[in-house]
């Protein structure tokens, strides 16, 4: 439905009209007391969205204004499912007090503005959040043009840590950068937004996706923009930033100042992220290595719900990260694997930190939603709760810390116990989630607070005893003195009595009831005035006391943010290092080699698997495709084995070992060595790309295409059946070409399984290359797998047993027998084709050719036949129908 500004709505619709005109591609929540709103197409949406009532209230242009309410109080719950569903939501408030609307007499309605703009890269609030993920908004800035010497550029923020990030970018590496980063909204320029080169790419992200004008962009002005919002005269102090990367963060901070209004996000120094100091991984590779997520987008059954043994938020935050970006630098890697190594050995210490760190509050959110002005009294007891933990911790850890640690440790020691003291002082123990609530300054701690909190009780109690009295002076027993937020305090009794009530003394008659009546006296009215004036005092005191420690934590915020960053960096290590001892992980030898020697390597997820399923442990197995003497260039292995041998398993194992080593991990083997990878590379089991319109074949042949012409030789490739999706020799010849190009010009370290027996025999010509294939045994006709790889080949495929296995009908299966049989005793002859065309065919088939042999009638349809129908009365057509049924 358009919405017709001309026509003359009611006051308050006329406003509803304008502000949802200045914010058309969002959901507006407009506040109507205890409730959010929503008109028109927004409220059609949000009720099939959340399953609320679709209801109506007045009339637009003659026509019901649709009409759908959530309560303010449970409103957390239905925005987290709107942003779920990459919905954005501008949220409306009363700006004013009603009454000053009706001061203002005649038709005014009460001030309204939107002041938060709700979308999925700028949610702060904990019910919102996902505890163990990191939420980041993204902008994406381009200059010089949409061709192919166009500069990119991200910047990317975490409201909830203040991280502030920039990177350089390319077309080529665009994908994989913001796959590493995982964004949960991304910020470009329209006519970025609308360039059809990048479609495919923004498709992943759907409505993650948000244009903004060009303006946000601006790189002439970007510059100057960023300092402002820094308050520095010059960003010489924080590194040298490009055009294109000033212009990425100049757009995110005006997209934050557009959504969060007047809130100010404190953002970290900016911190550019050097192109190459990450390991490449496209989202391709990252979606069929399910890293963090599994190709389903579920968290559980990837590499990190495996793998995450941390006890906090943040924590786990940190660990999806690092294993989203695994790093390229030797010295960088080693300086983890120490922090991990450090905590395998020191047992003790680790279990007592890991206890420590358990039911950690979430200090880096709370912190974020305080400086925003969106904190409660619970974020308070967070930052206290999380100090104390944290000074603990920084002192259980000795001085004999690797370098990472010892840089953690003082970033502990440096937290601000006076900032705790007065906390511990002013908060009491257990909170209220809202400041308007009150009650959570400590008794105690305020002498005017506990001033004005003592008058209120006390003036209470004389409420109290003014029953008693009114009873007593009046005579009437059951005369009760109550509260209700309409009324305030009143007195009330029972119908018959109240009546005798009226115009007695100083009792003034409020309101009647069913069965009673309602008065008030002007000494309770006084004393009321009384109980609420201590009550306001008493919440503007403890306001008073939020805001004052609020400004106090605000202070602390640089010291506060390092020192969760260094818990969460405690927690990753003490995890990674628990996971290590459980699951006997080694520390792998990570270097600048092009070594790559694994030995009894395992796939965690699948051992997991195995564990929690049928209990047969998992097989280990060595891979080396370290340069074989002479040092040139990484090796190939050339994997053939059966369906079900293992194959994929073997691949994606060995990749994955290579990103936890280069997370800074120990790794599931006896013993490794990886020389850095810098890109890394995995194509299995191609899937119909039916969005794009692309067939199997044209994405394996796309996706092998990007491979051969980037990988350089600090690459680990892992290709799994490249031509599966196209006629057989055509498939053949294509596995072949490639294997050679990966050979001979990329010159990496590759795994390639193939059901291509054929290509075994490139052994002989390609001096890195390897055969290897997956034991099986056969026994009484079965295949049993043994998972175990072997250096030679595949002596057969085991198709028809894989075929038994899987449940084919017997009789095929005997067929098929047979078949293979005949094809094979050809082969040997030599005459292949023409044994096929003379095999006969399969009798089942050749049965079906056959004429239908007629069967001998039923009696049902002997008696269908003897009907006629146009003989038939209604009365013996339904006689017919009963006689048919008795016949089934
Ligand atoms: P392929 O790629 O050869 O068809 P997969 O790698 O998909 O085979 O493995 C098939 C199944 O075999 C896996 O789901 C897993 O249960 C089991 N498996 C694979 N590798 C191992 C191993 N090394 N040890 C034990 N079981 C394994």
């Amino acid at each position: 439905m358009t919405i017709d500004k001309d026509a003359a709505p009611t006051p308050m619709m006329a406003q509803y009209i304008e502000i949802k005109a200045a914010n058309p591609d969002c959901l507006l929540f407009y506040r109507m007391g205890d409730f959010y709103e929503l008109f028109f197409d927004d409220a059609a949406e949000a009720s099939r969205a959340l399953g609320i009532a679709l209801t109506k209230r007045g009339k637009h242009l003659g026509a019901d204004i649709p009409m759908a309410g959530v309560p303010v109080v449970s409103a957390d719950d239905y925005l987290q499912r709107l942003i779920g569903l990459g919905h954005r939501v501008a949220v409306c408030e009363q700006i004013e007090d009603p009454a000053e609307a009706r001061k203002r007499g005649g038709k005014s309605v009460v001030r309204r503005d939107v002041v938060r703009l709700v979308t999925p890269g700028t949610i702060t609030e904990e019910a919102l959040l996902d505890p163990g993920r990191p939420n980041f908004l993204m902008a994406l800035a381009r200059l010089g043009g949409s061709g192919e010497n166009a500069a990119y550029a991200l910047a990317w923020t975490d409201l909830s840590t203040g991280t502030f990030r920039l990177a350089e970018s390319s077309r080529m590496q665009l994908e994989a950068d913001i796959a590493a980063i995982e964004p949960s909204e991304i910020v470009v320029a329209e006519p970025v937004f609308h360039d059809p080169s990048l479609q495919p790419l923004f498709r992943r992200y759907g409505r993650r996706i948000q244009p903004e004008p060009q303006t946000l962009f601006d790189g002439t002005t970007a510059e100057e923009r960023v300092c402002r919002f820094f308050g520095v005269a010059t960003l010489e102090g924080f590194g040298g930033f490009g055009r294109t990367e000033l212009s990425a963060a100049a757009a995110l901070i005006a997209y934050l100042g557009k959504t969060q209004m007047a809130a100010r996000p404190g953002l970290q120094r900016p911190e550019r992220i050097v192109a190459g100091s990450l390991m490449q991984i496209d989202p391709a590779t990252r979606a069929s290595l399910e890293l963090t997520r599994t190709t389903a987008g579920k968290r559980q059954g990837s590499l990190l719900s495996v793998i995450d043994r941390t006890r906090t938020g943040p924590g786990a935050r940190l660990l999806a990260g690092r294993l989203a970006a695994p790093l390229t630098d030797p010295a960088a890697i080693r300086e983890r694997q120490a922090s991990v190594g450090w905590f395998v050995d020191a047992a003790a210490l680790r279990q007592r930190l890991r206890e420590a760190l358990s039911g950690l509050p979430d200090i880096e959110r709370a912190l974020s939603r305080l400086s925003l002005g969106r904190g409660g009294p619970r974020d308070l007891a967070a930052i206290r709760d999380g100090l104390e933990a944290a000074l603990a911790i920084g002192a259980m850890l000795g001085d004999d810390l690797p370098s990472e640690l010892a840089m953690r440790r003082k970033a502990l020691a440096a937290l601000p116990a006076a900032l705790l003291e007065e906390l511990s002082r002013l908060l009491a123990d257990s909170v209220p989630l809202q400041r308007r609530d009150g009650g959570f300054v400590r008794e105690g701690a305020l002498p005017a607070l506990d001033e004005a909190r003592t008058l209120r009780e006390d003036v209470r109690r004389v409420v109290a005893e003014l029953q008693g009295r009114y009873a007593a002076e009046t005579g009437i027993r059951n005369l009760r003195i109550k509260h209700n937020n309409v009324l305030g305090y009143f007195i009330e009794v029972g119908d018959e009595k109240g009546r005798a009530l009226v115009g007695v003394g100083d009792f003034v008659h409020r309101q009647t009831m069913a069965s009673a009546m309602r008065f008030s006296t002007s000494e309770l009215a006084e004393l009321e005035s009384r109980i609420a004036g201590a009550a306001a005092e008493a919440l503007r005191l403890e306001l008073e006391c939020f805001d004052s420690l609020a400004g106090q934590v605000e202070a602390a915020a640089d010291a506060l943010r390092q020192g969760a960053e260094a818990l969460a960096v405690l927690d990753v290590s003490a995890a990674l290092a628990e996971l290590a001892v459980a699951d006997d992980w080694v520390a792998p030898v990570v270097d600048d080699s092009l070594a790559f020697a694994v030995e009894c390597g395992r796939h965690p997820v699948v051992e997991a698997a195995l564990k929690a399923g049928s209990g047969h442990p998992f097989v280990a197995n060595d891979c080396d495709l370290s340069p074989p003497a002479d040092g040139s260039a990484g090796a190939i292995w050339l994997i053939t084995g059966p369906n079900m041998g293992g194959k994929s398993t073997f691949l994606r194992q060995n990749a994955l070992i290579a990103v936890l080593a280069q997370v800074g991990s120990y790794v599931p083997a006896t013993k490794a060595h990886i020389g850095v990878v810098d890109r890394l590379f995995s194509r299995v089991g191609a899937s119909d790309d039916l969005a794009e319109g692309r067939s199997t074949f044209m994405v394996e042949m796309v996706e092998t295409a990007a491979i051969l012409n980037q990988a350089g030789e600090r690459a680990l490739v892992i290709l799994d059946e490249i031509g599966r999706g196209t006629a057989t020799y055509d498939g053949l010849s294509i596995a072949f070409a490639a294997v050679e190009h990966l050979h001979e010009v990329n010159r990496c370290r590759a795994l390639f399984a193939t059901h291509f027996h054929e290509m075994t025999a490139l052994a002989a010509r390609l001096a890195r290359m390897r055969n290897a294939t997956m034991r099986v045994k056969e026994w009484e006709g079965d295949v049993v797998f043994l998972h175990e790889v072997k250096p030679g080949v595949a002596d057969r495929s085991y198709g028809i047993q894989v075929a038994k296995l899987a449940g084919l009908p017997p009789a095929v299966v005997e067929r098929a027998r047979h078949v293979l049989e005949e094809l094979e005793k050809g082969e040997q002859a030599g005459r292949r084709t023409a044994l096929v065309d003379d095999l006969p065919l399969f009798s089942a088939m050749s049965r079906r050719a056959d004429p239908p042999v007629a069967a001998p009638p039923s009696p049902v349809c002997e008696a269908v036949a003897a009907l006629d129908p146009d003989a038939l009365s209604p009365r013996e057509a339904l006689d017919a129908l009963y006689r048919l049924k008795g016949l089934v």
